[in-house]
């Protein structure tokens, strides 16, 4: 089992000035994030969960992207890196979208969630096969390489790391199942 796991939610500050339409923020991930922290540690208590929310609105400052000078959250993350040097280490980096940004998934639904990654691991294709299986609409897409947290954890840390994009558009309930699926799946497939 995983020796540790990070949780980033980089757009975690709406503001509250602005519209939602121009989602400055990810209005579901925090809740995500909160809800893979809670089911993770019930299900694997063994498991050591560092969970970092952004401190400042994306339109300010973004904090998926390289800035000058460096920011707390990216500080706070490196602080991390440099502190656990492990191969059972995975970095989930948590974001939601809008109803329709990311198109249908390969069964012609709307995705309950999008996964974003950089690096082709084998494992990713699997997670998404097993999830639509079980009926949890779900695709994998080539992600950007300017992503500031996923690409600093693979390159200089050598932490796997992938991007999850929830849809804004779950219930609770809806939420709270495909977490669970999602943590069953991936701790089996990282054995
Ligand atoms: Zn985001």
């Amino acid at each position: 089992m995983l020796t540790y796991l990070i949780l980033t939610v980089p757009h975690a500050v709406c503001d509250i000035t602005n519209s939602n339409k121009n989602h400055t923020c990810d209005f579901l991930a925090p809740k995500s994030a909160h809800k893979i922290n809670e089911l993770w540690r019930q299900i694997f208590p063994d498991t050591k969960i560092f969970l970092i929310y952004g401190d400042i609105n994306r339109k300010l400052v973004d904090l998926n992207r390289q800035q000058k000078p460096m920011p707390r959250f990216h500080q706070k993350l490196h602080n991390i890196f440099t502190k656990i040097q492990t191969s059972h280490i995975l970095l989930w980096d948590i974001h939601s979208f809008p109803y329709g940004s990311f198109g249908k998934t390969s069964s012609k639904e709307e995705p309950w969630l999008v996964i974003l990654y950089r690096k082709k691991y084998s494992w990713i294709k699997l997670l998404i096969d097993a999830l639509q299986k079980k009926g949890y609409p779900c695709k994998a897409v080539l992600g950007d390489r300017s992503n500031y947290i996923i690409q600093t954890a693979h390159q200089h840390y050598n932490i796997p790391s992938i991007l999850l994009e929830f849809n804004e558009n779950l219930s609770d309930n809806q939420l709270h199942l495909l977490v669970f699926k999602l943590i069953n799946i991936t701790s089996e497939l990282m054995k």
